[in-house]
């Protein structure tokens, strides 16, 4: 099962909540103008990505409110919760690089603090009370 920190509410068990479906996806800016092929890719065509993957959720029995999630598909690791409305974190796992073929290399050029923006996306809901933002290991 897995443990989503609701960004108003704090650590619940999954039960409390309701899974939304694929984050991003943008409202046709001309629905009229749109085919009913495009019209039915829009309603019912989503990604199924392998690894990471933006998605919503509703904490149904709690706060009732929405918010983002990034998880990893396969880990089920929940990589940032960030409000609706606001764009996906850049969130670089570390083990997905060792799992990967991307050289380390090549990120460590570009990216110096990737250890840091993990932290502070995952943090990103200020609102919630002290004491939520426990490490993960901190649970035994
Ligand atoms: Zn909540």
């Amino acid at each position: 099962m897995l443990l989503i920190s609701c960004p108003n509410c704090g650590p619940r068990d999954e039960t409390e909540f309701h899974y939304g479906g694929q984050a991003h996806v943008a409202y046709p800016e001309n629905p009229n103008d749109l085919n009913d092929r495009e019209w039915a890719e829009y309603l019912f065509y989503r990604d199924n990505t392998k690894g990471s993957f933006a998605e919503r959720w509703v904490h149904s029995t709690g706060c009732r409110q929405w918010f983002n999630m990034l998880r990893d598909t396969v880990t089920y690791d929940i990589q940032a919760i960030y409000p609706m409305g606001t764009p996906r974190p850049d969130v670089r796992i570390p083990a997905a690089a060792e799992a990967g073929t991307a050289s380390t290399a090549a990120d460590s050029t570009t990216t110096g603090n990737a250890a840091p923006s993990i932290s502070a996306t995952s943090i990103a809901p200020a609102a919630s009370p002290a004491g939520t933002t426990a490490p993960k290991g901190a649970t035994k």
